[in-house]
């Protein structure tokens, strides 16, 4: 439901928790963070309000500057802890807004490769999928496992051994990219963070997107490099 991902300079579990909770009017019912902490990904997820998850991260506090966090509300599967997202697989952390339609038939598949499921969610395919494709480049991975994904998604995806980079892509699930210094954001609404940037650009269908501190890269499905019109939040906070 709410996507926050962040790479930058500040402590991401912050900057993170306080762009759920700018989302949170629009209902949810459990929410999780992964981060980077001395590049390794950690995760911590809870069924329920934020303030179970800010509960879970003051006994287990997550260190880092780069990181993806989510609201879930649910459609495949009860909202449970290991439910929520995000979702974990050899070489990803990956989180979802929408519904993966073919995920029972992508499911047997990975079931067949060795995969192991711990979830009852369609978003969890998407992990492995992605996983199962990954080569050393994160792009390639995500335009392949797209080609196979029917549906609707939003995703932010962090992969093991890019601990400064966070990946994004959408089909009929709104996504964007805001622009900060030195900090750089990828949402489901500029709303989560306005106190950082107001400036942003809008995927479009069949985006793919990888931000950094320094700079934001948007790809087409084929991964050719595309320029998206920079928007302007006319808010103010
Ligand atoms: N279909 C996914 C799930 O049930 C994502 C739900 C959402 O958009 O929050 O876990």
């Amino acid at each position: 439901c709410g996507i926050v991902g962040y790479s930058g300079f500040r402590q991401a579990t912050e900057v993170l928790l306080e762009g759920l909770r700018n989302l949170e009017y629009r209902g949810y019912d459990s929410a999780g963070i992964s981060v980077f902490e001395d590049g390794v990904i950690r995760t911590v997820k809870s069924q329920g309000r934020i303030q179970k998850l800010e509960e879970k991260l003051a006994f287990s506090p997550l260190t880092g500057t780069c990181g993806i966090a989510h609201t879930r509300w649910a459609t495949h599967g009860v909202p449970s802890d290991i439910n929520a997202h995000p979702h974990r697989s050899d070489h990803v952390s990956l989180l979802h807004n929408g519904i993966i339609e073919n995920y029972l038939e992508l499911k047997e598949e990975l079931i067949a490769k060795g995969y192991h499921f711990v979830s009852q969610t369609d978003t969890e395919v998407a992990a492995h999928l992605i996983s199962s494709l990954y080569e050393g480049d994160p792009l390639q991975a995500i335009s392949k496992a797209l080609a196979r994904i029917e549906g609707s998604y939003a995703f932010a995806i962090l992969f093991d051994d890019h601990p400064d980079r966070v990946y994004g892509a959408r089909k009929d699930s709104p996504l964007i990219a805001a622009v900060g210094q030195g900090e750089n954001f990828i949402l489901s609404d500029i709303s989560a963070t306005l106190k950082y940037t107001k400036d942003y650009y809008v995927l479009e269908d069949g985006d793919i997107v990888e931000i950094s501190p320094e700079a934001i890269h948007i790809y087409d499905s084929s991964l050719s490099p595309v320029s998206r019109e920079l928007s302007h939040a006319h808010w103010n906070v």
